[in-house]
């Protein structure tokens, strides 16, 4: 079968993570990621961003299409069940807000700029050389890239470990968008969720 541009939508994924190592700035893209989906759900077809246009899903079929990449083994209860599904939502969700609050405060003033990737919401990597933005940028905006990069990057480690541990796009199956968009499509639908 002819492949389409959509299928190669793994490709940006690689591009926007490489990005983000020489310039943090580049990590604003990954609103695309947040929002794109969101809207889709909203206004579109049902999932239509999960089943076409997921970089990341798309990036963990291919790697775990590799026997190597991934013990293909069952997931546990725990993880598919839809309490966890929205309690690693609310949790993601309070990392999200976490992040808009300390960029609120490099905003306000009332604390300088971390240079560096919260990794797994616990550990600075130092991120300092990635920091190209120049003198005329505000620093809230550096300082959200900063914080945006640190949830895009744990994510994504996050999604290769369950790819690995368990099934290729194990992390599908509590990804916070994922989620979302789920919540869209069963309130449109009428469903409970
Ligand atoms: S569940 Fe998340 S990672 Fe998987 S395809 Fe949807 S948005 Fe992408």
């Amino acid at each position: 079968m002819r492949k389409s541009w959509k299928d190669k939508m793994w490709i940006v994924t690689i591009i926007y993570f490489s990005l983000g190592f020489f310039n943090i700035m580049f990590a604003w893209f990954g609103m695309v990621c947040f929002l794109v989906p969101i809207l889709m759900s909203l206004f579109g077809k049902e999932k239509a961003f999960c089943n076409s246009y997921c970089g990341r899903g798309q990036l963990f079929s291919l790697l775990g299409s590799n026997p190597r990449m991934s013990l293909n083994k069952e997931l546990p209860a725990f993880l598919r069940n839809k309490w966890f599904r929205y309690g690693f939502l609310l949790f993601f969700t309070a990392m999200f807000l976490n992040m808009l609050f300390t960029t609120w405060a490099v905003f306000s003033e009332s604390t300088g700029v971390n240079e560096s990737i919260r990794f797994l919401w616990t550990f600075d990597l130092p991120w300092k050389l990635a920091n190209r933005a120049g003198n005329n940028v505000s620093l809230w905006i550096i300082q959200f890239a900063y914080g945006f990069y640190s949830l895009m990057l744990t994510s994504l480690v996050l999604g290769l470990i369950s790819m690995f541990i368990y099934r290729p796009r194990a992390w599908c199956v509590y990804c916070p968008i994922g989620t979302v968009t789920q919540m869209i499509c069963k309130i449109k639908e009428g469903e409970g969720l």
